[in-house]
């Protein structure tokens, strides 16, 4: 291993499980329609995928397992050049190293059969994790749970024990008690982990004013809080993730940037050059981290004796909370 540019972060935090998470925006065109969705359609590429073997290659020769790579921010199946980038030397070795590569996908028109099994022919050792965003129009049809859950079913069926599958969904509406119940249900019944995947699109929106990813962000609280409560019913929510034992990059527009964790456990986004890494190397990972400590103070008068501090601390939530100006996220709603 290199020589630690903040060796008392892993004193402080205990043996990191060293897993990591990568997020690639390179797909584009999606007519999925999906609302609260503000992620930039076009002009997504990872021009530098020399970047992405970099890193991958550096975090492994560290100890590092490499989890899940997701491609990203559209739908794979709403347009065959999203399939190109497969072509990618770089990109086919990267991917060679990751456990799961990561898909989303509304399934609205069902999956392209022809695309996965070409996939897990050419990938013979990855997984998919697909994420099927919900379409919120339709939650309360019951034609289309039936079609989504059929769907789901032939997938598993087909890809047995190469597929894991979740079901997601935008962040950005309020939603009622019922609606909840509804989000609830669809996650029982159609996810893996009987979770739903939160995804943050505002915050990848540079043009969106920062005031306004904030109150989106804020206004995510309460579904966080609710989906924290129901899976708190069967295991506890909280986990041991943190900024060092599973760090997540997101490459877009020819950066590297590291994110924060929402406890629980939801990765944001902060677009600001203090959370970008220097060079796609272990060592520079370390740093932005070490540099980033020195926002990571808490944000309530009540943290000193929260019994969530440690987990607040270790993912990293203060630094965005202090980027997007949010207090407590019990409290904020
Ligand atoms: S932000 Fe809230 S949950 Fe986190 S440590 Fe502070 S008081 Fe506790």
């Amino acid at each position: 291993m290199s020589a630690l540019p903040a060796p008392q972060l892993y004193g402080k935090y205990g043996d990191p499980f060293r897993l990591v998470e990568f997020r690639l925006f390179s797909f584009n065109e999606c007519g999925g329609g999906c609302a609260h969705c503000y992620y930039r359609k076009t002009d997504n590429r990872v021009e530098r995928y020399d970047d992405v073997l970099a890193l991958a290659t550096d975090l492994r020769a560290n100890g590092f397992q490499l989890e899940t790579c997701y491609l990203l921010p559209t739908d794979v199946f709403e347009n065959d050049f999203n399939y190109d980038i497969f072509r990618d030397e770089k990109l086919r070795e990267s991917l060679r190293s990751f456990r799961y590569v990561g898909l989303a996908s509304t399934l609205r028109e069902g999956y392209d059969a022809r695309f996965l099994d070409s996939f897990f022919a050419d990938f013979p050792g990855q997984g998919i994790e697909l994420h099927v965003n919900l379409i919120e129009a339709r939650l309360e049809d019951p034609a289309y749970e039936s079609f989504l859950l059929a769907q789901l079913r032939e997938l598993r069926t087909r890809y047995a024990g190469r597929i894991q599958i979740n079901l997601a969904l935008n962040t950005g509406a309020k939603h009622s008690e019922r609606e909840l119940g509804t989000l609830a249900g669809f996650a029982e019944r159609g996810s893996d982990d009987r979770i739903l995947e939160l995804n943050f699109t505002y915050l990848f929106n540079a043009k969106l004013p920062k005031a306004t990813r904030r109150d989106l962000l804020r206004g995510s609280f309460p579904l966080v809080r609710f989906l924290r409560a129901e899976m708190s019913r069967r295991e506890p929510a909280l986990t041991e993730r943190t900024l060092l034992r599973k760090p997540s990059f997101v490459f877009k527009d020819g950066r590297i940037f590291l994110t924060p964790i929402l406890p629980f456990d939801e990765y944001l986004f902060v677009d600001d050059p203090a959370f970008t890494l220097s060079a796609p190397s272990f060592d520079a990972y370390l740093s932005t981290y070490a540099r980033l400590q020195a926002e990571n103070l808490p944000v309530d008068d009540d943290c000193e004796n929260c019994p969530e501090l440690r987990h607040c601390q270790g993912k990293g939530y203060f630094m965005a909370a202090h980027h997007y100006g949010l207090g407590c996220h019990h409290k904020e709603s």
